[in-house]
């Protein structure tokens, strides 16, 4: 659920945060403000309703300065603090810092230096080279910040598979509320689970197309309109399609509408040499005759093919494979295998996310806070680490039920490829993930090195966000990936699907490989808050883009055969 006075301070919080950067400030500062941005993301209360009743104080994160913050907030919709940063700098100083490999540092710098302040004149100082005598602004630089701008450009234009899912099922709620329709769902890429989508298609079947096209007019600017069909532009940049299709042609409609092109073209091939046609309005005998088109599944059956799911509808090579993965479902997971705490850099206390977890219905949560090497996002000592593990002890005693949390780690890999808590610690946790961190710009040859070396050692159960990509924002490190998916094999290691849609690391293509390569795959939603949790099912449509299975998952072991894995422990 989300509140408005919430979202408004989230979004002050965050520039706030993004402003003290860009001012130099100290880093802890910086981090509570993104800290309490996240928290009051994740609240399922009113930030006005908790600070009316005194109940903001006693929440983790928001010492005496926040509330203070909050205070003047709710008396007067903004906080004094943002209002002197934002008049202290071009308005568009902040989506400056938005261009990947830039930083708050650099941004600074150009802004003191040369008056920067907005990407378009970042853009044309670079490309007239009037950055080069500034220090720190080699040729590598600036090529790394064209190519950075690029993608943020790219962006723009293709949003994140998590933010269009949430406008989707926002935008269809509103429909299915119309009376006049009966049925309304996403196709196109959307439903093809594709990490980034460039625009949204809905579909539609109405007793009245001009009343819901009315409707949807209202939305947002439209940018075309006919009887059947209207085009608008959400939030100015983004286009979301809507047609409205009789009920005898929604099948048909549906697999048109879902492509991909590719696969598209393969299908209307198969059904000419069938001396057939295929259409968005049904699949045709040569007379003429329509043979199939109320749903998916009669088309791709009088094509003589099984139903294949939108996720592997990609290059048209999926109707000769001669069978079908099973398709994984949500349920089929028995829990999350990455997960933050307020003991490192999360937004929960330990029993709130083993509470979320069982509301989940799942059997396992595993904690893996950073270890002591993050310091900027508070990593456990070991100190910490082993008290943190006593207190999930606790926890799991108290638990009516089966479920468990498992007490983890995430681990970084240091530049040298050994791992930042000793083996006889790693030895007494449940679970141990680990991940490269820091020093991404090491050659392809020395990345790969170190990777393998970190999941040689003992008692490492996956590798998190292997690449290290962040979609639109960073390209992944450099490695050579089948040598990293033989040694994990060797060693037991599973690679990761982060499921944070600006992560989804490893993607479709590279979890196939690493699967067909014969390592376990794991998904694992690097929640940082509660609403966090929500990731999971992003992994599982790239997980079924990748033809994954259930049987391949990590997640699908129950928590005791999760524990055979590592038969050092003693059992509980
Ligand atoms: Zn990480
Ligand atoms: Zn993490």
């Amino acid at each position: 659920m989300a509140f408005e006075d919430n979202q408004q301070l989230t979004r002050i919080f965050e520039e706030i945060a993004d402003f003290l950067e860009l001012q130099g400030e100290n880093i802890f500062k910086v981090k509570a403000y993104q800290k309490a941005a996240r928290g009051l993301e994740g609240l399922e209360r009113s930030v006005t309703e908790l600070y009316r009743s005194g109940a903001l104080a006693s929440m983790p994160g928001f010492g005496k300065a926040l509330v203070e913050k909050v205070s003047q907030f709710v008396d007067t919709g903004e906080v004094e603090l943002h209002q002197e940063l934002k008049s202290s700098f071009p308005p568009e100083i902040l989506h400056l810092m938005d261009v990947p490999g830039l930083g708050a540092k650099k941004a600074a710098l150009l802004y003191k230096e040369l008056a920067i302040g907005s990407v378009d004149a970042l853009e044309k100082a670079l490309r007239e080279g009037l950055v080069t005598d500034i220090k720190g602004f080699g040729k590598k630089t600036v090529d790394k910040l064209l190519e950075g701008i690029a993608l943020l450009r790219q962006g723009e234009q293709r949003w994140l598979l998590g933010r269009v899912s949430q406008l989707a099922e926002d935008l269809l709620g509103r429909l299915r509320a119309l009376p006049m329709v009966e049925r309304a769902e996403a196709a196109g890429s959307l439903r093809r689970g594709k990490e980034t989508v460039g625009d949204l298609d809905l579909l539609v079947i109405t007793s009245s197309a001009e009343e819901v096209m009315k409707f949807f007019s209202g939305l947002g600017e439209v940018i075309g309109s006919g009887p059947t069909k209207t085009s608008i532009r959400w939030e100015g940049t983004f286009q979301v399609d809507l047609r409205c299709v009789p009920a005898e042609s929604f099948g048909a409609a549906m697999q048109y509408f879902t492509g991909s092109l590719d696969h598209n073209v393969a299908l209307r091939g198969r059904a000419k040499r069938m001396s057939c046609e295929l259409n968005e309005y049904g699949l045709f005998d040569a007379l003429g005759q329509c043979i199939a088109s109320e749903t998916e599944e009669e088309i791709y059956a009088k094509l003589g093919l099984p139903w294949i799911a939108p996720e592997l509808r990609e290059s048209g090579a999926e109707l000769e494979w001669e069978k079908q993965p099973q398709r994984l479902e949500l349920s089929q997971l028995r829990g999350n295998l990455h997960t933050h705490s307020l003991w490192s850099d999360g937004t929960d206390t330990l029993e709130q996310l083993a509470e979320e977890a069982q509301r989940r219905g799942y059997q396992y949560l595993a904690i893996t806070d950073h270890s002591r090497s993050m310091v900027v996002a508070n990593g456990l000592s070991i100190d910490r680490l082993l008290a943190q593990g006593e207190e999930i002890a606790r926890l799991n005693r108290g638990f009516q039920n089966d479920f468990r949390l498992l007490w983890g780690s995430e681990v970084d890999i240091l530049g040298d490829g050994s791992l930042d808590f000793p083996e006889e610690i790693l030895a007494r946790l449940d679970f141990v993930v680990v991940a490269v961190h820091s020093q991404f710009s090491m050659s392809p040859e020395a990345m790969t090195e170190r990777i393998c070396r970190g999941i040689s050692r003992p008692h490492v159960d996956v590798l998190a966000h292997p690449t290290g990509r962040k979609i639109n924002r960073r390209v992944g490190y450099q490695a050579d990936w089948e040598k990293v998916y033989q040694v994990a094999r060797e060693h037991g290691v599973a690679l990761e699907i982060n499921c944070s849609p600006r992560r989804l690391d490893l993607n479709d293509k590279a979890a196939r490989r690493a699967r067909d390569c014969g390592c376990m795959i794991s998904l694992g939603t690097d929640a940082h808050s509660l609403p966090e949790f929500e990731y999971l099912p992003l992994g599982v449509l790239q997980a079924r883009r990748a033809g994954i299975e259930a049987t391949s998952l990590l997640n699908h072991l129950s928590w005791e055969q999760l524990r055979t894995r590592r038969p050092h422990l003693a059992d509980v």
